[in-house]
């Protein structure tokens, strides 16, 4: 007789674990299919080694859906709180870095230990290193073919994540899935990564690249301040990652330049303070010196600030502040930390992550329409995403 479970979860990442965690503690035989060598490899790579695990501030605001409903109950039901709980009794030192974004102290490997450890104590079995053959809906649930046999379960959980990273195994298995079981899939894109440039836009800034400087991105009615970074290849930085995922290929993108304040009362400022000093010299107080000399050559002609007017302190004060970058592409899949778009939510409970077409069948994680900002709101989707789940199934 074929193997049997009451739940197949498909994906052993942050949201599959958590998912089989709840349901495990629910008495429910799971199994986890990871096709990957090891679990939680994004939360692995995560926050730079330290796995930005939540954001204490988390609404449904900070989220980008079709529908922005759509995450409000689940996040209501399993709150950065409710992570921060687990945390904390596996002993886990933690710090919040800005923003509310919270951060091991030492090391993403003891969230994904902490996740394997309560999937142990939930009586849940992953297999690694396997992978799904096929999947059919039979009489009372799921058929799954995998590389380590067959096996069956009244409930399929889809945890398999987004795009990004190929590298780390990434696919598009969930959204083939979902298609296969006739849910709309939204376009796909890149989110959370950096942008390029091309031409002189690109050959102006690319030998400033390690410069950074805070800046407030403007696009499509949205905005981020933060730091911007120069690369080889365009810009970076937390601001840039944030407005990218607001941003499609052709739309305005203006940075301001000087977020502290008001670019004119500031020249305004300088020019009485000190009305020799070349306009050159009193950028490079404002800015990073080089980025400023580049400025001075590709916007402005430098002269001493007494000798500009009011009005044409104004010109350029709204320059610095309304600086159109104009941007060629971004760095795609590779380098993104998130996939925008996914299985739409209009066809999926948001109390329990259910298909309304397939009983049994669920979706969580990134490989929904539900994409986070920058900051922690990811994992707490794909940890409030999976409770729900796995608190249903
Ligand atoms: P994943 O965690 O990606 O898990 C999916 C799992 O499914 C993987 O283990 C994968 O191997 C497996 N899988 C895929 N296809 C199959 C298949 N066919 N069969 C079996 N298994 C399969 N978010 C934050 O909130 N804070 C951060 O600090 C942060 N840092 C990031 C840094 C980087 C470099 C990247 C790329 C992302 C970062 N993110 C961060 C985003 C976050 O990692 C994801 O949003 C989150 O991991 C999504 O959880 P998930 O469970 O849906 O998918």
């Amino acid at each position: 007789a074929p193997a049997t479970a009451d739940v197949i979860v498909i994906g052993g990442g942050a949201a599959g674990l958590m998912c089989a965690r709840v349901a495990g503690l629910r008495g429910r035989r799971v199994r986890v299919i990871e096709h990957a060598n090891r679990c939680g490899k994004k939360i692995l790579m995560s926050g730079g080694g330290r796995c930005n695990f939540t954001n204490s501030g988390t609404t449904a605001a900070n989220f980008i859906s079709g529908n922005p409903h759509f995450c409000k109950s689940a996040l209501a039901r399993y709150t950065p709180q409710h992570f921060i709980e687990m945390v904390e009794r596996h002993g886990i030192a933690y710090h919040e870095k800005e923003l509310g974004q919270l951060f091991c102290d030492d090391s993403s490997k003891q969230i994904v230990k902490m996740l394997l450890d309560e999937c142990a104590d939930a009586g849940v079995r992953i297999d690694t290193q396997c992978s799904v053959e096929s999947i059919e809906r039979i009489d009372d649930g799921f058929r799954v073919r995998t590389t380590l046999g067959e096996l069956r379960a009244p409930a399929l959980v889809v945890a398999t994540g987004g795009l990004s990273i190929p590298s780390m195994g990434a696919t598009g298995f969930g959204y083939e899935l979902a298609r296969q079981f006739g849910h709309t899939v939204l376009p796909t894109r890149a989110g959370l990564v950096p942008l390029t440039l091309s031409g002189k836009h690109q050959e102006r800034l690319a030998d400033l690249s390690g410069v950074a400087l805070p800046i407030t991105a403007h696009c499509n009615g949205r905005e981020f301040s933060n730091f911007m970074l120069i690369t080889h290849r365009g810009v970076s930085g937390p601001s840039i990652l944030q407005i990218s995922s607001y941003w499609n290929l052709g739309d305005a993108l203006h940075l301001d330049l000087l977020p502290q304040g008001d670019a004119f009362e500031i020249l305004k400022e300088q020019r009485s303070r000190r009305p020799a000093a070349e306009l050159r010299t009193t950028l490079g107080e404002l800015f990073p010196k080089r980025f400023a000399e580049r400025l001075c050559d590709i916007g402005f002609t430098s002269r001493p600030m007494r000798q500009f007017n009011d009005p044409e302190l104004r010109v350029i004060a709204a320059q610095l502040q309304q600086w159109p970058l104009i941007a060629s592409g971004t760095e795609g899949y590779r380098t993104a930390e998130v996939t925008l778009g996914g299985v739409d939510t209009d066809e999926l409970s948001s109390s329990t992550m259910q298909s309304k077409r397939v009983p049994g069948l669920y979706f969580i994680g990134e490989v929904v329409d539900v994409t986070g900002w920058l900051g922690g709101y990811n994992f707490q989707w794909a940890w409030a995403s999976g409770h729900a789940a796995g608190s249903a199934v």
